[in-house]
């Protein structure tokens, strides 16, 4: 027997109540109990992304919400700036140029987080710019973005949207969606709300319903007027992911219970741990400024192989973690800390973290960095 663990930067861990929820007999989509279900999870939704909004609900990974983001609200030729400090950055990129949006990219130093003047001055150069696209948390360098900041810099012109993908940041920190004037929130089913891959969740402002009026661009699936319309009657255009709907009203339900600054400051408080304990065991994070409470990208030290790190994590130890993407392969190591996590996740990861550095020959003492989240994470009685 082999107990697993689950610490990548999604999929994420589930919550038993979750997983049992989803293990109902399925319900069919145009029937009454469904109406109910959806009215709940859109209502809780709403909760979740700050917003009186509509927030969309729609079966598919993260992408789909990011690309239907892209296709909905803009034309071929129009003009976005795009924010690339890292893989899904990059993506945003792909993305727009694969419906022939114009972007301007601005390229940021992995590790780093975007100087939000840097957007500023942008958009001064080019005003007729439609969209700027973000990561709220970068997911591949660990670095998370002043959301709030880019948000001022965007929300005063009426002709220009703020595109956030919120994937590991809604639901780990706080991203005030109406209060802030982000137009649109995207995140995904498998990385904060504790629920395995499959649905993705994007929010829609005034602002961006207008742009979506004159949009032109070719799209069948990802069609979000269309489902706007149908949602707001608890109906998807097509047949909805139920057993993830099903899941996801569990979901809802023990973040509400929780509560939005409750769930914040459990993510800040583990981040805070599992990065203080990565340092009291000499090691060193890879964000530069900023990281993000969803994940801590960690450094391999000099001379080991962080892919090495990552495998042997997995096996003997059978722990999922993550290793670096692109030019961080071998450089970096990930481990998650947001959703279905407590003090016990993080403790479990540095402990691990210690013992597969000590087999790989790096003089790690064991116990430190364990013992350093140990006093951080004690609570008092
Ligand atoms: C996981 C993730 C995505 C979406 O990935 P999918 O595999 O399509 O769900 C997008 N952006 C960020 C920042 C992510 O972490």
């Amino acid at each position: 027997m082999q107990k697993r663990y689950l610490f990548a930067p999604g999929p994420t861990q589930v919550p038993p109540e979750v997983l049992l929820a989803m293990a109902s007999p399925i319900i069919h989509h145009r029937a009454p109990d469904f109406v109910e279900l959806f009215e709940q999870v859109r209502a809780d939704l709403k909760w979740l992304f700050q917003t009186t909004n509509d927030v969309l609900v729609l079966a598919s990974s993260g992408t789909g919400g990011m690309e239907g983001s892209v296709a909905n609200f803009l034309s071929p030729g129009d003009k976005a700036i795009v924010v690339n400090m890292g893989k899904f950055g990059e993506r945003w990129g792909k993305i727009c140029k694969s419906f022939g949006v114009i972007v301007d990219e601005i390229v940021v130093e992995w590790g780093h987080a975007v100087d939000p003047q840097l957007i500023a001055e942008a958009l001064q150069k080019n005003p007729d710019t439609k969209a700027v696209f973000i990561q709220a948390s970068e997911t591949s360098t660990g670095v998370a973005n002043d959301t709030h900041a880019i948000a001022d810099i965007v929300r005063p012109l009426s002709d220009t949207i703020l595109v956030v993908d919120a994937i590991t940041a809604l639901g780990v920190f706080d991203i005030r969606t109406d209060e802030w004037g982000v137009d649109v929130v995207v995140t995904g089913s498998q990385k904060a709300l504790m629920l395995p891959p499959g649905l993705a969740f994007v929010s829609v402002s005034e602002k961006a319903w207008k742009l979506a009026e004159s949009a032109k661009n070719s799209y069948f699936y990802y069609n979000f007027k269309k489902e706007a319309e149908g949602q707001r009657k608890q109906q998807t255009a097509f047949t909805p992911a139920v057993s993830m709907i099903v899941g996801l009203k569990e979901a809802l339900r023990m973040l509400k219970e929780e509560g939005l600054q409750n769930i914040f400051a459990r993510h800040a408080r583990l981040a805070n741990a599992m990065r203080e304990g990565v340092a009291a065991a000499g090691l060193s994070i890879f964000p530069k400024e900023s990281p993000s409470n969803a994940l801590t990208a960690i450094q391999a030290p000099e001379g080991i192989d962080g892919q090495k790190i990552y495998a042997r994590l997995r096996e003997p130890y059978a722990i999922t973690a993550a290793g670096g993407q692109d030019h961080l392969k071998g450089k970096i190591f990930r481990i998650s800390h947001m959703g279905y996590v407590d003090t016990f996740d993080v403790i479990m990861a540095l402990s691990a973290v210690e013992m597969v550095l000590k087999d790989l020959g790096h003089p790690v003492p064991l116990g430190v960095g364990v013992g350093k989240a140990e006093e951080l994470l004690r609570k008092p009685i």
